[in-house]
């Protein structure tokens, strides 16, 4: 392989990473990026490894030996600090991040994105190693202009809405919304990771991810997750039209999002890891803020494209409304908007997302339904037990 070279002109030389979380959604597309197109070694930890057993399996691969899979959970195993250690660099994506988890399960939240990631952070400093912390857009909660008058022209305003590091505030509902258990956590831990590069000179990048998706994303409910389990937006979706029943849509479906595909956002990932004298001591916002929708326009196009990609008829009602409160139960809330500022990755890293939102959707959607139609179908063909 060819000298890699780093924004800055200068060959980049192979490093060992230790990534956490690295069997989830987001790490099993870094841990592809990395074996593919780079000469990294990673020490790849976490309690699953489905996602990447394509990269461990057969000894044949041409990475064999730079991939290392270590089943750990963090919360308690004393081999984590050797393998930060071990590392150069710690990159750790371990959390509970699924909304569905977020009021009705707020202590295991708490503790997944607060207290399981603080022996993370001590280790990573004291021994002088860099991290890199996966954060979330969720830290900024709600915009101000949500709390205007609904007429209020205030709201087109974008000083009212854009999402920017280090100016906005983070804006949270009161405690009885559980909902905000997990941004706040996210929050406390960025605080302390920002004091601990303050203090003690820790190198640190935080990363808020603003809903990154494509294929691999979560599960699909009684296929590779539990049957009553609730993802994320791309797979409930994904789920309801595999099924051929009508999308949810919460609260009438008006909120809304940007949406960066996952190929995108890793390429960002991979500068940052890159390029630790651009990306230390920063936070970035990584989406793409051209794709904005509201999520009843996501499952307006979610349905079109599957349509296009199963050669299957749209249903009549293609959606249903659905309160947050039978959806998600007590404790819900939302965000109401998510656009970001790029002034920081843009200067730092000169990155931008290229895919639009209907092109991002056509190859995942086309995942989803060659890896589950299948399944489905069988399952469904099932009787069930009375
Ligand atoms: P994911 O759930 O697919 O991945 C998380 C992985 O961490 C899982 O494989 C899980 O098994 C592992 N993990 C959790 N607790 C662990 C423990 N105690 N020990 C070992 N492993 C553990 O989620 P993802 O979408 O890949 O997200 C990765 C990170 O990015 C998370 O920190 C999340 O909060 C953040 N994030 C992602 C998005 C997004 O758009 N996907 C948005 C905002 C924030
Ligand atoms: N949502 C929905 N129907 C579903 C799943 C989610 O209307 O079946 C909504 C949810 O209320 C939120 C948005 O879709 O407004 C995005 O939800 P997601 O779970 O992807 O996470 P978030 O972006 O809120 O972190």
């Amino acid at each position: 392989m060819a000298a890699r070279m780093d924004l800055d002109g200068r060959p980049i030389k192979p490093m060992t990473i230790c990534m956490i979380g690295a069997g989830g959604f987001i790490g099993s597309h870094l841990c592809e990026k990395l074996m593919a197109e780079t000469p990294h070694k990673v020490l790849a930890l976490d309690v699953y490894n489905d996602k990447i057993k394509h990269l461990l399996e057969p000894d044949s691969l041409p990475w064999a030996g730079r991939i290392e899979f270590h089943r750990i959970n963090i919360k308690h195993d004393s081999r984590l600090e050797g393998l930060i250690k071990m590392a150069d660099l710690t990159i750790n994506l371990a959390a509970i991040c699924t909304p569905a988890d977020y009021n009705t399960r707020p202590l295991d939240t708490i503790y997944s994105n607060f207290i399981d990631a603080l022996p993370v952070v001590k280790y990573c400093s004291e021994n002088n190693k860099r991290l890199i912390h996966f954060s979330t857009c969720e830290v900024y909660g709600k915009t101000i202009g949500s709390f205007l008058p609904k007429d209020s022209p205030l709201r087109k305003d974008p000083a009212y809405y854009v999402l920017k590091e280090d100016t906005s505030p983070c804006i949270f509902g009161s405690i009885e919304k559980q909902r905000w258990s997990y941004a706040c956590a996210k929050q406390l831990i960025e605080r302390l990771i920002y004091a601990e590069g303050a203090e003690n000179g820790l190198d640190f990048t935080i990363v808020r991810p603003f809903n990154w998706i494509g294929p691999r994303m979560d599960f699909i409910p009684g296929i590779d997750g539990p049957s009553e389990g609730v993802p994320r937006v791309l797979a409930c979706f994904s789920n309801n039209l595999l099924r051929r029943e009508p999308l949810k849509l919460v609260d009438g479906g008006q909120s809304q999002r940007t949406f960066v595909y996952i190929k995108d956002a890793i390429e960002a990932v991979l500068l940052m890891i890159e390029n630790p004298d651009r990306a230390n001591g920063h936070i970035f916002n990584v989406g793409n803020p051209n794709n904005e929708v509201t999520v009843r326009q996501l499952a307006e196009m979610m349905t079109q494209v599957y349509t296009r990609v199963s050669g299957e008829p749209m249903l009549q009602s293609p959606s249903i409304d659905v309160s947050s409160k039978e959806f998600y139960g007590e404790g819900y809330d939302d965000s109401d908007k998510r656009i970001l500022d790029m002034t920081i990755i843009n200067k730092q890293l000169g990155w931008n997302p290229k895919t639009s939102l209907w092109d991002l959707l056509e190859s995942t959607l086309t995942y989803q339904h060659r890896t589950y139609a299948e399944a489905i179908k069988k399952s469904m063909a099932k009787p069930t037990a009375s």
